[in-house]
């Protein structure tokens, strides 16, 4: 049974470790990069850290004692994906510098024919797509950005050769990643000026270096690793009530935030522009103890109002004023709605998956999509999360891809493919609980398509997406042989 897997991130790598465990050994990783890592390899921009604690986003068959910090910098989350990669030899498996364009499913032979932007051509009966949400950058729409004749990238795309000492700059966003580099940047340029569109919610980041002795206690008692993870996971999943089930119970977080913002920043002037206009939790809540200060900084502007556009020399608001800079950063996240574009899938009958998800993608456990058959999605359509580590999820659907292909294998299928009802009975079930979330009380986020829909995140426990992932119905497939 030949399992081709795309991508060679956290969850590609993972999945290829659990397969090898489950003596499936005939994998080959498909990466259109020159390295394996997705994010961690990508996200390079000072500051860049996990802000999920360490113990808890790290994988739990393969757990790391010595982590140097509570959440862990990019370079020793790419390290540690380096080792797991050492460890389990999987590089020979992984075959860089090849992007999928796209796949085929051709039900007669059972088969998936997988093309390669350079022309060659794989066939597997099992694959399984682990491109990730948060790999594709995305651009603000503003007119005029190819104009601009000083350095400009993406947070993802940082030029580290580029020295931002005594320069101008523009910093458009103020998601996740902006929040991490602002602060980094702040002290060395000359003047940064952070294009706010709406403001985030921010709070305290619990994070520190461990002490030699913790490290020295647990490198001995490797145990307490795990009691640390596991109280960890208790505590962040414990939040999914104030997301999903109580949303009142943001209105006491909102007063931890409050406080939080008064303690930071003392012109009341910036303050009150600080306070995002939606409620708490609507977009991610971030987590961050250098941000305010940096924005208090002498040398920093906050500009609100909408960008119209981006000149030769500069950023233009809807005030008419240009802010005149010597680089741009963008710090505008991802597409993550756009589901595995710009591939294209075609399954039975020739349904192309982009048109089958027109409306906005969805899928049974964010894994199986009916009309595609031995099609495996990992961190698919509502996987997401706002409050909890997405490597958990990410191993819940390895029990279940794993349990798929055994199924293939066993009893001799040449497909299996999701019944239409189950994927629709799920995916209602699925949006009315989105529904009562917090995330649908009135804002705009990249959870969101353009009508709205959310198709990124879980709304629920991630213990019970694990017990749903456990292993796959058939009853839930149609079964060819
Ligand atoms: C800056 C940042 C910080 C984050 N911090 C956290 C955190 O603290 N906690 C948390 O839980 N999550 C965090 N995330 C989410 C993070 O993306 C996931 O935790 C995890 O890394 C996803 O792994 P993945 O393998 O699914 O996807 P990715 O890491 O995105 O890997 C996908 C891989 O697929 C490859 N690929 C894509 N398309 C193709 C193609 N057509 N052909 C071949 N290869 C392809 C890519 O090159 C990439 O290597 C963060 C994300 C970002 C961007």
């Amino acid at each position: 049974m030949r399992v081709l897997i795309i991508g060679a991130g956290f969850a590609g790598m993972g999945l290829a470790i659990q397969l090898q465990r489950a003596g499936i050994t005939d994998v080959l990783l498909l990466e259109k990069a020159s390295d394996l890592g997705g994010t961690w390899r990508d996200n390079r921009y000072p500051g860049a850290a996990c802000d999920v604690p360490s113990h808890l986003y790290s994988f739990s068959f393969a757990p790391k004692t010595d982590w140097s910090r509570k959440f862990a910098p990019q370079a020793e989350i790419f390290a540690y994906q380096q080792q797991l990669a050492d460890t389990y030899n999987l590089r020979p498996r992984i075959r860089f510098n090849t992007e999928v364009s796209n796949a085929v499913f051709d039900a007669e032979a059972g088969l998936w024919q997988v093309t390669c932007t350079d022309g060659t051509v794989f066939s597997a009966p099992a694959l399984v797509t682990a491109c990730g949400q948060l790999n594709r950058p995305l651009l603000p729409r503003v007119a005029g950005l190819e104009t601009f004749k000083g350095e400009a990238f993406h947070s993802a795309r940082w030029n580290a050769k580029y020295d931002l000492s005594g320069k101008r700059v523009a910093v458009i966003g103020t998601g996740a990643s902006a929040i991490q580099f602002i602060p980094q940047i702040a002290p060395k340029v000359a003047q940064l000026h952070v294009f706010q569109r709406s403001a985030a919610y921010v709070i305290g980041k619990p994070d520190r270096a461990y002490r030699p002795w913790e490290l020295a206690v647990m490198r001995r008692l490797p145990w307490l690793q795990k009691i640390d993870r596991g109280l960890k996971y208790v505590q962040h999943e414990a939040r999914v009530l104030a997301f999903t089930v109580v949303p009142q119970v943001m209105k006491a977080m909102r007063l931890n935030f409050r406080w939080y913002l008064h303690r930071s920043i003392s012109d009341p002037a910036l303050r009150q522009r600080l306070v995002p206009d939606y409620p708490m939790g609507c977009k991610r809540i971030l987590i961050s103890n250098d941000y305010y200060p940096a924005l208090a900084r002498a040398n920093v502007e906050v500009v609100d109002g909408e960008i119209t556009e981006v000149t030769e020399t500069g950023v233009r608001t809807a005030d008419g004023r240009e802010r005149t800079v010597d680089a741009i950063i963008y710090g505008t996240g991802f597409a993550a709605t756009d589901f595995l574009a710009p591939m294209q899938i075609t399954g039975l009958n020739g349904r192309d998956l982009n048109e089958a998800w027109k409306e906005g993608a969805e899928a049974y456990l964010g894994i199986s999509v009916s009309g595609f058959p031995n099609l495996f999605i990992l961190y698919g359509p509502n996987t997401n999360l706002g409050h909890n580590s997405i490597l958990y999820m990410l191993e819940s659907q390895f029990a279940y891809v794993v349990g798929g292909i055994q199924q293939l294998q066993q009893h001799q299928l040449r497909y299996m493919d999701l019944k239409p009802t189950v994927q629709a009975a799920f995916n209602h079930r699925l949006q009315k609980a989105v529904d009562h979330s917090i995330w649908q009380q009135g804002c705009d986020s990249w959870y969101k398509t353009a009508s709205g829909k959310n198709t990124v995140n879980w709304p629920g426990f991630t213990f019970t997406y694990r017990h749903y992932t456990r292993r796959p119905e058939l009853a839930n497939y149609d079964c060819i042989r």
